[in-house]
């Protein structure tokens, strides 16, 4: 979603960002923001929660926004039509791990949320 809130409403999980499966980082996602949404929160009263809003924004939109277009760079990838180009992309596949293919993510996902 562009916007992820209206006053005090917000969207966090799959509601603001739904992730593609092949990426297997939705539910993390979704956890990490509730976890930054309970910090913030915890920080303030009633009458402040706009500020917890704004400074949950600050802390989550770029990681998500980053890690969202990087898992569907890599679905794009995935998935290449004509099969000249799906049979390229598997050999290519082979000659790399795991780590090596998620990298972009993971280096994201280890930074602290
Ligand atoms: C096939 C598949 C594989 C996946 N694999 C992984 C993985 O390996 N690792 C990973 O991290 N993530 C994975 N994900 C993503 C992960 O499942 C989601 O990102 C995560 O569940 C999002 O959590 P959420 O709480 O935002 O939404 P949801 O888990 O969708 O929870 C929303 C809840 O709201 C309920 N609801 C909806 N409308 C209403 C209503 N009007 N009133 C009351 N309740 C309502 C729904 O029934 C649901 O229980 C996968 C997703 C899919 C589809």
């Amino acid at each position: 979603m562009q916007k992820w809130h209206k006053e005090r409403v917000l969207l966090i999980g799959d509601a603001s960002a739904a992730f593609l499966p092949t990426a297997g980082v939705g539910a993390s996602i979704a956890m990490e923001s509730a976890a930054v949404l309970n910090d913030e929160l915890a920080r303030v009263d009633t009458r402040s929660v706009p500020d917890a809003i704004d400074l949950f924004l600050k802390r989550r939109r770029r990681r998500v926004d980053t890690i969202q277009a990087q898992s569907r760079l890599l679905f794009k990838l995935m998935s290449l039509k004509p099969e000249p180009l799906t049979m390229a992309c598997n050999v290519l596949l082979r000659c790399i791990s795991v780590d090596q293919f998620f990298g972009s993510i993971t280096r994201w996902m280890r930074q602290p949320i």
